[in-house]
């Protein structure tokens, strides 16, 4: 098989040769079993997915076809997470499975994969929806220290509720340096049938009130399973339950424990609150209406922090050196006062970045300055010195192309979209342009980097509509320049 990859590699042209990276270098390598559950997969998955990637520790796939997958398979990976409620997977794959964590490697147990395999009820075969008995995987219970029971008393869970979480053993690598408690707000799956290996390293009380027991009941636990870790966690029954911090944290540092026998990632680990260092952005609106779909430009990166200005008023009102990175501009006033000007102008020449977006090129027609220094281009609003007055055109379809090799355009390639055009710019000869197009109602440059010497100042030009805002090559492009701006590219 190898000798034939190589032979038709080499039988290519050199410039045809592509190089696959199997996995990102110094991850722990995580493949999620999906595809059937009670519980909704095709939220949590591509949920417990994220946590992992975010966590800078794993590089993650997902299966969600486990029925069949061999040995070869699993080979590569480090850890396997079960996020799996559903029909047996055959005996090829259950073999595979024992081995790959018999041999040393993790396992990962989470809320309803407790229920599979010990010989119950379960929703629907592989193609249709019905109810099937399958005989019992016994060794799954060995696995994962526990079996759910339908005889009494009966394995479940009270009523959802929010509950204390209390580690019992703070010794385990899982546990280390954490606080002895954590919320919970979810199932609390009791009466579990736990097996004398399972080693319980935080349990909660079931309050009879909700429809507990009554009694302690254990939430997370590990299990030594020939050379290899198996960590289970009885929580997370829908995507609110597994935003909880303690959660987050206990199956992150559990998946990094079993995949690797250690854990590094923090004893707190809160999505709501990401520990990473963010670039602080304020976006500065007002004197041109806009549709909301431009604040999506900035959602959905966990490196950005962006605060809004809805006038130049609100956003210079004091000195924005020491609270931001990056200036994004997306606003059309003409006029602005002494000190609001003057604290855009100590920002720009603090050597801060600045993104000036779409209409904002039309700002301060009379301030030299923003326009000559600043921007490197204006948009015309009147005829001025022998030039006739800019022009612009909506809904027009454009074709884009970079000129340039430049971090602000890497991986943004060519672009095909709906937006407004402008033509008759004055755009200076100093200007670095990125991006060109041939559409006779625009000016050729549609982005660039202005020569503004004092700190990073891009200018894009697109982005008039939602259509613009949402397109994935026009989103790339502006992250692109925040990220440059702030000099991070
Ligand atoms: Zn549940
Ligand atoms: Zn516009």
């Amino acid at each position: 098989m190898r000798t034939l990859v190589m032979a038709a590699a080499l039988a290519l042209p050199v410039a045809a040769q592509v190089t696959i990276p199997l996995f990102q270098a110094g991850k722990l390598r995580a493949l999620i079993f999906s595809g059937r559950n009670n519980h909704d997969w095709r939220e949590s998955t591509p949920f417990l997915r994220q946590l992992m990637v975010a966590s800078g520790r794993f590089d993650v796939r997902v299966i969600e076809e486990p029925a069949g997958l061999t040995a070869e398979t699993l080979a590569a990976y480090d850890v396997i997470v079960l996020d799996y409620n559903g029909p047996r997977w055959g005996a090829a794959t259950e073999r595979a499975v024992e081995e790959f964590v018999r041999s040393g490697k993790g396992m990962v147990v989470r809320h309803a994969a407790a229920y599979a395999f010990h010989g119950l009820p379960v929703l629907g075969d592989r193609h249709v929806r019905t109810t099937i008995v399958e005989p019992a995987w016994p060794e799954y219970a060995r696995m994962t220290g526990s079996a759910w029971s339908l005889e009494d008393p009966r394995t479940g869970h009270g009523e959802r509720h929010s509950f204390r979480v209390r580690f019992t053993d703070r010794d385990h690598p899982v546990a280390q340096g954490l606080a002895p408690e954590f919320w919970a707000t979810d199932e609390l799956y009791q009466n579990m049938r736990l097996r004398p290996e399972a080693r319980v390293l935080a349990v909660a009380y079931a309050d009879p009130k909700m429809g507990g027991t009554g009694k302690d009941e254990p939430v997370l636990w590990a299990v030594a399973y020939g050379k290899g870790r198996v960590f289970h966690s009885t929580l997370g029954h829908d995507l609110a339950a597994m935003w909880e911090p303690g959660f987050v944290t206990t199956f992150l540092r559990g998946a990094e424990w079993a995949a690797s026998g250690a854990v590094t990632l923090p004893a707190w680990i809160d999505p709501a609150r990401p520990q990473q260092r963010r670039t602080r952005v304020l976006v500065v609106t007002g004197g041109h209406d806009y549709d909301t779909s431009f604040y999506t430009l900035f959602e959905g990166y966990p490196d950005l922090a962006w605060d809004h200005a809805p006038s130049n008023r609100e956003a210079y009102r004091r000195d924005l050196r020491p609270r931001y990175d990056v200036l994004v501009l997306y606003d059309m006033p003409q006029e602005i006062g002494e000190m609001e000007r003057q604290h855009l102008r100590d920002f720009a020449e603090s050597g801060k970045g600045i993104v000036v977006l779409h209409h904002a090129i039309a700002s301060y027609n009379s301030w030299e300055w923003y326009s000559k220094e600043l921007v490197g281009g204006k948009y015309l609003l009147q005829p001025e010195a022998g030039r006739p007055g800019s022009t612009y055109k909506h809904d027009e379809e454009i074709f884009v192309y970079p000129v340039a090799r430049h971090p602000v355009v890497s991986d943004v390639g060519r672009m095909h979209l709906w937006d407004e055009t402008y033509k008759g710019l004055w755009i200076s000869p100093e200007v670095k342009v990125l991006l060109r197009t041939d559409h006779p109602l625009s000016d050729g440059p549609v982005a660039w980097i202005s020569p503004y010497p004092k700190s990073r100042v891009v200018y894009i030009q697109l982005g008039h509509d939602r259509l613009a805002h949402i397109h994935p090559g026009y989103r790339k492009l502006v992250k692109n320049a925040i990220d440059w701006a702030a000099g991070l590219r």
